[in-house]
This record gives structure tokens, C-alpha cells and sequence, in this order.
């Protein structure tokens, strides 16, 4: 009897547990993808991921046609996509791998008793994280809020197993009518905004493999100390979008850093440790990406400030480093981790305007927008999160901007209106005496913006604010 694989956040061959055992039974297989993120209660994808999906998709049918599989596309709820593929070919089981999305996990459990229900052997595996979330637990038995114990618990588990090899041959159940990936429409039409993504990545399983390779050889012994180097590209692995999407497992790149770097890679493999600690959170707070975990800031004076956000998102604040990362992330789909604290920092506690929106609109535009990631991360500047920087904790964008990109070749590569510009000032231009500006071609107001606030008023700005809100509790 035929088995269906049914693909979700694991579009790759190497290492997909439920691929695998499918395949091991012995049974025809058929292969599905069901976009479905319109589902009650699901963030629907973002422009940014939807481009990459589309690729990796277009990747996975061409690596399963190569080992004579085929993979199918249907649209609408995956509920309805997978019952009427059982009817259509008479299945008599289904394989997934685990999703950590709160809406999707409700779902899948029904998905799983119905199917059940109706006699079909159903078998779920975990594929996208190094140690399944219900296994962590504190002292007090509950989920971890804390990073380092939490990381620590981790070390002391069993290690994640050796990933598995990529099957060589299935054999394809019956012919069964599949949608066409172009009337998806996932790409962008007009405008095609897409060419900085196209020139930064290679989606797919072996783009990859291809750059956990060279990163493993290269940059993860050294990781440590080039990773807050903002300029420096191969100083961080580049991997979040492809395991977002599950092109390569974590469980490979464990293996594969661990190899490769020894015990140089601990710190590399440390920040593996803050994904899943992220999915931990998600799991056990799944209001987590529209609701602060500490309640207290459900009071804070944030400020409804339209200009203000316009000006963020286009990377036109007057602070080049601020500028420098929502550039990159608007041509590219993506920013360093040191520039995201940074904007971050910026939004939430120089403009006051609540971090939901800049979560927001990083979703719409990251290549790898994640919801326990991005949901995390956005707290722990917040500082609402667990374990996250305390709120008085200010970024000042001039001091971020010189210690992390000391000759601006950051700022230079993303806002080219200031590549001209002596290193001296390069992080701070309004301070640039009138000769040195006009030499780099700068007009402040005009070819580049003034600081749209001012960052020690502002700072002053959001501790009043803070110490209301404490006042207040
Ligand atoms: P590397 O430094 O090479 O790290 C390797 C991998 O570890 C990453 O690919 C990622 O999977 C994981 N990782 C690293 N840092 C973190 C972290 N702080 N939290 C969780 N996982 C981490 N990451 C996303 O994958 N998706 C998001 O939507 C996202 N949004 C963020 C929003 C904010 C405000 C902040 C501060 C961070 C966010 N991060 C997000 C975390 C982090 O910035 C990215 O994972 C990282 O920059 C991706 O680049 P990399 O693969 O080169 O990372």
C-alpha cells in the first residue's frame, strides 16, 4: 500500500527521518507539499520567505525526480490536501516530520487521530531540532527561561545522532494530479524586487550543504571571535534561511561543525543552542510572538509614530549603522545578528514604537523569518522576553557603529551615499566639519539624513518611559 510523505519545514532528502522510514517500509511512496499558511491562526509567509520557498521547492521536485521520486503541490488546507490524496491514492500511511508552530501542532495532532481513526499508520518524527522541547525540563520540571541552564541540560543529553544518508531510490506510488509551482505565485511580478536575494543565496539542499561545508573547513573554529565583526560576511555561517526551511538539519550541521572545528566549534554550536532554546519558548508560550512574556509591558507608553517607522524601514534615520542593516535586509533578505540588535534597540527604545511592528516587517522581509526566533529575539531587546537584555539596556547606534564596524565597512557596502566618508566620522557625520562632507560628496539633509532623533534624548526618553511603567506595576 502506498505511503505519503508529506513535506513541510524539511525540504531536503539527507537526514528527514520521515522520508527515510517511509522508504524503508517498503511502500510506494508519494511525496506532498501543501501550502496551506492561510490556515486559522498561522502567520501567513512573508514576501522574503515566499521567494525562497518557491526556489526550494522547485529544488526538492528536482532532487526526488533524480532519485525517481516525484513531488506533488496542493494548495488549501492540509487537513483537506492530505485526506483527498489518501482517497485518491488508497494510502495506507503517512510520515512527517515535526512542526513547532503553535497553530500547526493543534492541527497536526487532529490531522494525526483522524488519520489514525480511519486505520492509517501515522508516524511523526522530529527532524528540525537537536532535542525534542517536552524532553527539556528545569529542576522544577517545567520549560527553561533561562539560556545557560538551559544550554547546559542540553550538553549533558545524549548527543543528537549521526544524520542519516539520503535515500538512493524510491519508488513512485500512483500518478496523481499535482498544481504547477508558477501558479503559486510566490515570486514577486512588478515590481521584481528580488535581485539582491538572487545574488546573495542559493536556496535548496545543495546550496546548502555547500556552505555548511565551507563554513564548517573555514569560519567555525574562529567563530567566536569574528562573529560580531559586522563587515566580515564568512565570520557567521549564513545557514538561518536553509534551516528554516529545513534544507539541511541541525543535526547535520552539529555533526558536521563538530567534525570539522572539534572543540573550536563550541561556541558555534552555542548559538544552535539559542534556536532551539527559542522553539522551547514558542512551545510553551505559544502567544509568544504578539505578547510580551512579561505582562508588565502590556502598560508601556509606546508612541504611534508613522514617520518614524517609515524611516526605520527604509534605513533613513541618520544613524549609518542603523541604516546600514535595514538596507541589507531590504536588498538581501537578511542581517547580521549584531546589526538586528541594533535596529532593534533603535525601534523600540530610541522611537518608542513597539517592537510587534519591527517583528512585523522583519517577517514580511527576512529570508529566514522564524517565528520562535524572530519572536525571541524581539522580546530580548524589548527586554519583555525570557532571559533578555534588561530594558535599560540602550544600544547607542555611534558606540555599536564603532566598535562593531571600526572603518565603516559596513556602513560603506549598504549606503554607499557615505562610502566617501573619513572612518572618523563615518559613524557619526553630523559631527563632520563642513570640508571633510563636501570632500565625500555628502549634503546632510539632502544625499544623506539627519539623525532623526537625538540619541541622548532619546535614551533619557525611554528610561522616563520605562520607570513610568514600573512606577505603575
Ligand atoms: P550564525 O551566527 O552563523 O548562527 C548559526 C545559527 O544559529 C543561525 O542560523 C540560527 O539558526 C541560530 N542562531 C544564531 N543566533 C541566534 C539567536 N540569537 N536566536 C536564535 N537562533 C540563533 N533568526 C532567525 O533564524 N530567524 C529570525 O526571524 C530571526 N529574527 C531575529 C530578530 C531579532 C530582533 C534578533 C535580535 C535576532 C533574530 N534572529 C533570527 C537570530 C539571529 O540574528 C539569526 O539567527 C542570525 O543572524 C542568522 O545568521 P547566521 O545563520 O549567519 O547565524
Amino acid at each position: 500500500m502506498t505511503a505519503i510523505v508529506w513535506f513541510r519545514q524539511d525540504l531536503r532528502l539527507a537526514d528527514n527521518p520521515a522520508l527515510t522510514a517511509a522508504v524503508r517500509s517498503g511502500a510506494p511512496l508519494v511525496a506532498l507539499y501543501a501550502l496551506d499558511d492561510d490556515a486559522p491562526g498561522a502567520w501567513r509567509l512573508g514576501s522574503a520567505s515566499r521567494w525562497w520557498l518557491h526556489h526550494s521547492l522547485q529544488n526538492l521536485a528536482a532532487d526526488l525526480a533524480r532519485i525517481g521520486g516525484r513531488l506533488l503541490l496542493r494548495r488549501g488546507g492540509a487537513e483537506f490536501a492530505l485526506e483527498q490524496l489518501v482517497e485518491e491514492t488508497g494510502a495506507g500511511a503517512v510520515y512527517w516530520n515535526r512542526i513547532y508552530e503553535p497553530w500547526a501542532m493543534r492541527r497536526d495532532a487532529e490531522i494525526k487521530a483522524r488519520l489514525k481513526g480511519r486505520g492509517l499508520h501515522v508516524e511523526s518524527f522530529n527532524g528540525a531540532l537537536l532535542f525534542e522541547p517536552s524532553q527539556l525540563r528545569n529542576k522544577s520540571g517545567a520549560p527553561f527561561k533561562v539560556f545557560t541552564p538551559f544550554w547546559r541540560a542540553c550538553l549533558a543529553a545524549p548527543p543528537p545522532e549521526p544524520p542519516l544518508p539520503a535515500p538512493q531510490h524510491v519508488t513512485q506510488g500512483p500518478a496523481v494530479d499535482s498544481e504547477r509551482l508558477e501558479d503559486w505565485r510566490l515570486l514577486p511580478t512588478k515590481p521584481d524586487w528580488a535581485g539582491g536575494l538572487r545574488d546573495a543565496w542559493t536556496p535548496g539542499e545543495a546550496g546548502a550543504q555547500a556552505r555548511l561545508r565551507e563554513f564548517a573547513a573555514q569560519g567555525a573554529a574562529d567563530y567566536g571571535d569574528r562573529r560580531n565583526d559586522l563587515a566580515d560576511a564568512e565570520g557567521v555561517s549564513r545557514l538561518s534561511p536553509h534551516l528554516r526551511f529545513g534544507e539541511i538539519s541541525p543535526r547535520q550541521v552539529w555533526h558536521e561543525v563538530a567534525r570539522r572545528a572539534g572543540d573550536k566549534g563550541a561556541s558555534y554550536l552555542r548559538q544552535l543552542g539559542w534556536r532551539e532554546f527559542s522553539y522551547g519558548l514558542l512551545v510553551a508560550n505559544p502567544d509568544l510572538p504578539e505578547q510580551g512574556l512579561d505582562r508588565a509591558f502590556d502598560a508601556f507608553p509606546w508612541r504611534d509614530d508613522a514617520a518614524g517607522l517609515a524611516a526605520w524601514r527604509k534605513g533613513e534615520t541618520g544613524y549609518p549603522v542603523v541604516d546600514a542593516g535595514m538596507r541589507q535586509l531590504w536588498r538581501s533578505g537578511y542581517m547580521h545578528n549584531r546589526a538586528r540588535m541594533i535596529v532593534a534597540s533603535f525601534l523600540i527604545k530610541d522611537l518608542l514604537i513597539p517592537w510587534q511592528e519591527g517583528e512585523r516587517w522583519f517577517w514580511d522581509t527576512l529570508v529566514d523569518a522564524d517565528l520562535a526566533n524572530n519572536a525571541a529575539g524581539w522580546q530580548w531587546v524589548a527586554g519583555c522576553g525570557a532571559d533578555a537584555a534588561p530594558y535599560f539596556r540602550v544600544f547607542n547606534p555611534v558606540l555599536q557603529g564603532e566598535k562593531f564596524d571600526p572603518d565603516g565597512a559596513y556602513v560603506r557596502r549598504h549606503v554607499p551615499e557615505l562610502a566617501k566618508l573619513d572612518a572618523k566620522y563615518i559613524h557619526r557625520p553630523w559631527e563632520a566639519p563642513a570640508g571633510v562632507l563636501a570632500m565625500a560628496g555628502v549634503r546632510l539633509g539632502e544625499t544623506y539624513p539627519r539623525p532623526i532623533v537625538d540619541h541622548a534624548k532619546a535614551r533619557e526618553r525611554a528610561l522616563a518611559a520605562y520607570a513610568q511603567l514600573r512606577g505603575a506595576g
